[in-house]
């Protein structure tokens, strides 16, 4: 474990941890000097003044929600940083931006203080995988604007281990560099682990034999789902542990050794789970999640966007911290409604994945008068593997989708968020 003291926490200990770190937070917040603005006329039309009026957990539930949207527009009234900050501008030292796989990209500021936090958080993550100093831990992509990886490579130098850039390479590059180097860990989306090895099996090269022992992903769901994983691990000879971040929030969920799910790293989050219609609390729904360590720009009570079910019992590796189970379930915008079906993106993966023979695809979604109709492309060199995959559509989501093979490298490769959802 990164801090075993903090992991295995008693509950009613960890809440309150929770609860410190967030009234040192909130007078930092409404701080009558500086403050931050965004959060100071947020909370005052919902009555709120000062630390002091939210005096329990109750008060906390009461806490408005913070939407996407309210950052984006607000970056647009007051650009370019908007006014979720703290300090003055020049208290802070790293600047990101978010995707934009949904919606607005948003820009996001540290502090010297957040970005040591950021730090930390993935040091949980990288632990948690089993990595120690002795691993040399591989990064392959582009250095840009993505905060993710730069905070990981970070995190990698601060559990000790040897951190290896792979930035401005191609990926027959990339395998040559890590097997110089002798690189034992790989970190970097689901979809990016699996061109590689298409990359590396196009060259006749075992990855199997390059030393990777494991690989951490995050940007997408896929290390948690089974067949995803299963190629991964099968493909590179290594574990794959999945992990959960975002650029307005931070590094806030990993695995650990017995992979029951994603556990959120309760010392640093408060998270939530609610209804998304209703607000109300729910074992199944959207994620909310506070920040504890990034007084400039922080993210309270924060719509994640994202799906989530929480397992029931204690974890076999004895951390306290509670755990999503089977990860991230899908983005509740990408969802699709299919002839009154609802159907995530990752449970067609979770189906098309399991063909070995197919490299990539591709889900086509347009539209026929009000109605919302999938398309599958898969790239195969065998046509009559599609009436397989339909039929394991039919069985397992009960919805037959048409599946149409297109020949072997005509789909796009992704080296950080995989785009297979095109809207026609
Ligand atoms: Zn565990």
């Amino acid at each position: 474990m990164f801090d075993a003291g903090l992991e295995t926490l008693p509950r009613e200990r960890l809440r309150e941890l929770q609860w410190r770190k967030l009234g040192a937070m909130m007078a930092g917040l409404l701080g009558t000097e500086s403050g931050n603005r965004f959060v100071k006329l947020k909370w005052a039309g919902a009555g709120l003044g000062a630390a002091d009026d939210v005096r329990s957990w109750e008060d906390f539930a009461r806490l408005p929600l913070t939407h996407k949207a309210e950052l984006v527009d607000d970056q647009a009234s007051h650009p370019p940083f908007g006014t979720n900050l703290t300090f003055p501008l020049e208290r802070y030292v790293r600047v990101h931006q978010t995707s934009g796989t949904s919606g607005q990209p948003i820009r996001w500021l540290d502090t010297q203080e957040s970005w040591d936090w950021w730090i930390r958080c993935w040091g949980f993550v990288l632990r948690g995988a089993g990595l120690t100093a002795a691993d040399r831990v591989f990064f392959p992509f582009s250095f840009g604007l993505f905060i993710g990886f730069w905070a990981g490579f970070e995190g990698a130098r601060a559990i000790g281990a040897l951190a290896v850039p792979g930035g401005g390479q191609d990926s027959a590059t990339r395998l040559a560099w890590m097997d110089r180097i002798g690189v034992t860990a790989l970190v970097c989306t689901p979809s990016y682990a699996l061109h590689l090895l298409e990359v590396a099996r196009e060259r006749g090269l075992d990855a199997r034999k390059l030393g990777v022992r494991t690989t951490v992903h995050a940007g997408e769901p896929g290390a948690n789902i089974p067949p995803v994983r299963a190629r991964i691990e099968e493909g590179w000879g290594a574990r794959a542990f999945d992990h959960a971040g975002m650029t307005e929030m931070g590094a806030y969920g990993y695995e650990c050794a017995a992979q029951g799910g994603l556990h959120v790293n309760e010392s640093e989050f408060i998270a939530e789970v609610i209804d998304p219609a209703t607000g109300r609390p729910a074992s199944e729904g959207e994620l909310v999640l506070t920040n504890l360590g990034r007084l400039g720009s922080p993210a309270i009570r924060y719509r994640s966007g994202d799906r989530v079910r929480l397992a029931e019992g204690p974890c076999a590796c004895g951390r306290t911290f509670l755990r999503l189970e089977n990860g991230i379930l899908g983005r509740l915008d990408d969802m699709l409604i299919v002839r009154g079906v609802n159907v995530f993106p990752s449970a067609i993966e979770a189906i098309v994945r399991r063909f070995r023979a197919v490299e990539e695809f591709q889900i086509e979604v347009f539209r026929t008068g009000e109605l919302e109709e999938v398309r599958v492309l898969i790239e195969a060199v065998d046509a009559t593997l599609t009436g397989a995959v339909e039929e394991a559509f039919r069985a397992e989501i009960g919805l037959r989708l048409e599946v149409c093979a297109v020949a072997p490298h005509t789909l796009p490769r992704h080296e950080l968020k995989a785009r297979r959802v095109v809207r026609k």
